[in-house]
């Protein structure tokens, strides 16, 4: 996720999903300048802040990479209702990160232990935490074992692999789970912060409307806006990070997309639910 406005407003989708108990907290990354604004502004909202005393670099994919000396990184930072759960939060994530690539399967599982934990804190659904783990422990089991033809696994990574299956799960690409975390920054329109197990994802649905009907109460503008969705198919490139697309079309067994800088990149039509690959094209409003 890349730092949002620096805007502590109470509107907020994620400020509103812990007002409506939808989410119990809320992780997101600032600048060191941001936090002690933050922390007295969200104060006022009953909310704790809660961040690392380490920087990270601020890149994209969740990725914790700390900062080199002198360079100017982001603070993961969780804000919760209870400062005790932010606390936890806080600790779990920076535990994942410091323990890097599990390499057993008892440390797989405290893992994805962690994962599940914040990830319900976090009021991601949980079938959308669980196929995230999948891919997570798919893609370390794979990179452990060297196997042969596992190759194009292993360059996918876990996120960019969480992506691929979402997308060969799909059958029809929901506007509203247009949520890809840190892909698209404030671009991202959609009300969701999780990556969903697939675009069509039941549970995805039930909590983007939720939101969606508490925006719809307090600002119509927003409502439309996010009610639509990002109103454009997203190209995901080898690397797993997302492109707005002007156009695709279909040419053959390929969509012909024409990205927003003009430039004419490919993506296979059908992903084989087996065989995930990158790039894919997610075709939002086609
Ligand atoms: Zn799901």
């Amino acid at each position: 996720m890349t730092a949002p406005q620096l805007r502590a407003s109470a509107t907020c989708v994620e400020a509103r999903g812990l007002a409506l108990g939808l989410r119990q907290a809320w992780r997101l990354r600032l600048p060191r300048a941001s936090l002690k604004p933050w922390q007295r502004a969200w104060r006022r909202h009953g909310l704790f802040l809660t961040a690392s005393s380490t920087a990270f670099r601020d890149v994209p994919g969740g990725l914790l990479v700390p900062a080199a000396d002198g360079e100017r990184g982001v603070h993961l930072v969780v804000l919760s209702t209870g400062k005790e759960l932010a606390r936890a939060c806080l600790a779990a994530e920076l535990e994942n990160a410091a323990r890097g690539a599990a390499s057993s399967q008892t440390e797989l599982q405290r893992m994805h232990a962690a994962h599940r934990a914040v990830g319900a804190a976090y009021g991601y659904p949980p079938c959308c935490v669980a196929a995230f783990c999948d891919a997570h422990a798919e893609a370390i089991l794979a990179r452990k074992a060297q196997r042969s033809g596992d190759e194009a696994l292993i360059q996918l990574g876990d996120n960019g692999l969480a992506i691929a299956r979402a997308a060969a799960r799909t059958q029809h690409f929901d506007p509203r789970l247009a949520a890809l975390p840190g892909a698209l920054g404030e671009r991202n329109v959609s009300t969701l912060r999780h990556l969903p197990c697939r675009f069509d994802c039941p549970a995805s649905i039930t909590l983007a409307e939720a939101l969606l009907a508490d925006v719809a109460a307090t600002d119509e503008r927003r409502f439309l806006r996010l009610r639509d969705g990002l109103r454009a198919p997203i190209w995901m490139d080898t690397a797993g990070h997302a492109h707005v697309a002007q156009s695709a079309q279909m040419t053959g067994a390929q969509w012909r997309v024409t990205l927003s800088d003009g430039s004419l990149v490919h993506a296979p039509i059908r992903q084989q639910p087996g065989k995930p690959v990158l790039p894919v094209l997610l075709p939002f409003h086609l």
